[in-house]
This record gives structure tokens, sequence and C-alpha cells, in this order.
């Protein structure tokens, strides 16, 4: 707890009645709290000029070098509220330490994970009427994102670089049931390689998976799997999902290849389900188990996790000129698994692992 931050209120806060509409409907990522955090960053000074302000647009030299060369990287959490009003977030620490690891990939400098919380934690403190009303499934999702603001056309780390935290009320995922997605293979596209950006969380890897995606939709699937990129054999992870593998009989596998971006929801996952008594194994995953597994029934259930969805299980997955049809309902453990994860980080059910950070 490091920084020191100043805060200038909003002149023009949104009033009560405004903000209740938004919270009845949120959706996701369209509606911005009141305020803002900003820290900026130089070599001479470090961090400094912490500062909580109206939320609004930035200034940005048209020489900015994010603009430019894509030097970026962003966090996504959430703060959920408990039945007794209090409000909390899910393992922010472990986003702090995933963007220390970004960070030294995009040649950023590295925040502090404890100025990181303390960060968050403010933001969310300033602007706690936006997080929405317990046993609503809705949440405040929040999104630390560092830039390099340098205005300089050079190709070398930028020398002026700025971190914020901004945050959108989120409403539930799955509004009409759950329902299995429907996944594309592309076999064209890949995220990352080795040596690449793939286990940093920048705005790079997104960019590049928009086309893939797009690709899902013409071919009417909801979202895109990615291979390996050197042999083109092994499951990596959605576009902003990992995926695991559920065997009937019992045992689960989610891949690890060291060029997906690792989950808090992923790990998470791992030490639920060890705790529940499933054999579980990170490995590499290739897609011929995958097809062979669910058109044997040796695999019973197929999910995906992250942040935003918590789980979504998975059904049929297409690819060019063929598929292999899954479940067409969520499976028993994946929504065990899921129940059981929303329940901590709604403050239902006891938070065993202390997962969860009072704000
Ligand atoms: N993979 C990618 C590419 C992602 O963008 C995300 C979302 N952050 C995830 C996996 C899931 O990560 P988490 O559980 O931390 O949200």
């Amino acid at each position: 707890m490091t920084l020191d931050i100043s805060f200038v209120p909003a002149a023009h806060p949104r009033s009560d009645a405004e903000l209740a509409e938004i919270l009845a409907n949120p959706g996701f990522g369209t509606h911005f709290t009141d305020h803002m955090l900003t820290v900026e960053w130089t070599p001479e000074q470090g961090w400094h000029d912490a500062r909580v302000t109206a939320y609004g647009p930035l200034s940005l030299d048209p020489a900015t070098a994010v603009l430019h060369y894509a030097q970026e990287i962003f966090e996504g959490l959430k703060a959920y509220r408990h039945d007794d009003g209090s409000i909390w977030t899910f393992r922010p620490e472990e986003n702090a330490k995933r963007m220390v690891g970004s960070s030294h990939r995009l040649a950023l400098p590295v925040l502090e994970p404890d100025d990181f919380v303390q960060a968050v934690d403010e933001l969310v403190k300033v602007d706690q009427r936006w997080v929405p009303e317990a046993g609503s499934e809705k949440s405040l999702y929040l999104r630390p994102f560092m830039i390099a603001t340098e205005a300089f056309l050079g190709v070398r780390p930028s020398e002026h670089v700025t971190f914020m935290v901004i945050a959108s009320p989120a409403g539930a995922y799955f509004k009409g049931g759950i329902k299995p997605l429907t996944l594309w293979l592309t076999e064209e596209y890949t995220r990352a390689g080795r040596g690449g950006m793939g286990a940093a969380k920048t705005g790079g890897n997104y960019a590049s998976s928009l086309v893939a995606q797009q690709e899902a939709i013409a071919q009417g699937c909801d979202q895109v799997v990615f291979l390996d990129a050197a042999e083109g054999k092994y499951v990596e992870e959605l576009g902003g999902m990992n995926m695991y593998f559920v065997y009937a009989d019992g045992h689960i596998v989610t891949p690890a290849t060291g060029t997906i971006l690792e989950g808090i929801t992923r790990s998470a996952i791992i030490e639920l389900a060890g705790k529940a008594g499933h054999q579980v194994e990170e490995r590499r995953f290739s897609i011929d188990e995958w097809r062979e597994g669910v058109a044997s029934g040796e695999i019973s259930e197929v999910f995906a996790c992250g942040t935003a969805a918590v789980i979504t299980p998975v059904g049929t997955l297409k690819w060019e000129g063929g598929e292999v049809q899954g479940s067409t309902e969520a499976g028993p453990l994946t929504m065990e698994i899921r129940q059981a994860l929303v329940d901590i980080q709604y403050g239902r059910a006891d938070d065993t692992f202390g997962w969860m950070h009072q704000v």
C-alpha cells in the first residue's frame, strides 16, 4: 500500500435514478462508473501522481506509442456484493501477479501487486454504489490496464507509462438459462507461438483473435478454439476462456502448453475439483483426444471458464468438413463446480481457500 492517491470527485455523478436504470440491465462493458483511477510512470520518478478523478476521455498526442506499437497490457476481475452489503473481489492478487508477468513480456514497468490491489480497491470504494445488489448474479467488472503514453515514434519501450482502472457493471452472463456453446475449430489462425505473447494479457492477442472469431460466427458457432501454432495438434484455449474436459471415470484434463493465458478461474477449478476428489491433469491435450473422446463417450463433459461467464458448458465442436456433437445440456460436474465457485464469490459458501478479498 504505497500509492498516495488523490481524489477529485466527479462534478456530475449519475443520479440515483439513472444508476438504478443502468443496474437493472447493465449488459457488459457499455456503462462506466463515475470515476477512474490513473497512475503515471517515468524511469526517473517511478509510479507517481496516483489520482481518482471523474470518468472521461483521455487526451493523447497522435504519436502516443500505444496507438502505434500496442505496448499495452490489461487485466479483468470482478467485485461482488454479499448479502450483508459488503463488497469483495476474487483473488485480486492473482490478477496483480499475472499483470507483473505481462509487464515483463511487454517491456512495461512493474506495478507491485500490493499497489495494484490498493488501486483497484480505491476505485471500487469510491464507486461502491455501482456494485449491483446481492443475489442478482450481477457484479462490477474491473478493468485495470497499462499503456505506453510517451509521444514518440521510435520502436523502444516507452518512457512514459500510464496505469488506469475503470469499472463497468456487468449483468448475469446467462439470462435465458445456461446453454452449451457451439465452438469453431480454426485450423487457419493461431493465437500464440513459442516465444510469443500467448501467456501475457495484451491487446494484440485479442486483435489477432477477431478474424478467427468472425469466421466462427460465419460458421454458425459461438466462439473459436485455437490450436498450438507449432503442430496444429494441441488444444490451447478460446479467445477469452480456458478449456476443461471431464472424463466419465471422473478425472479432468485442462490444457497446459506454455502459450495459453492461464486463467484465475482455471486455477481455482484445479483446486476446487482436486478438493472434491477429482484427479486433475494439466497437460498437452490433442484435438484428436477431444474428437474421439466425445464421440466414444469417454469424455462426458466439456466446459470453458473465465471471469466473465465463470463456467460455460460446451456442446458441439465444428471444423472445416466435420463436427462432433457434444451434450445439449450442461453436465452435472460442470454445474456443480460452477455453483461452488459462484457461491464462494457471492459469499453464500465458506471461503475455505481464502480467495475473497474484502474491499
Ligand atoms: N484465456 C484468455 C485468452 C482470456 O482472455 C481469459 C480472460 N481473462 C481467460 C483465458 C480466462 O482467465 P480468467 O479466468 O482469469 O478470467
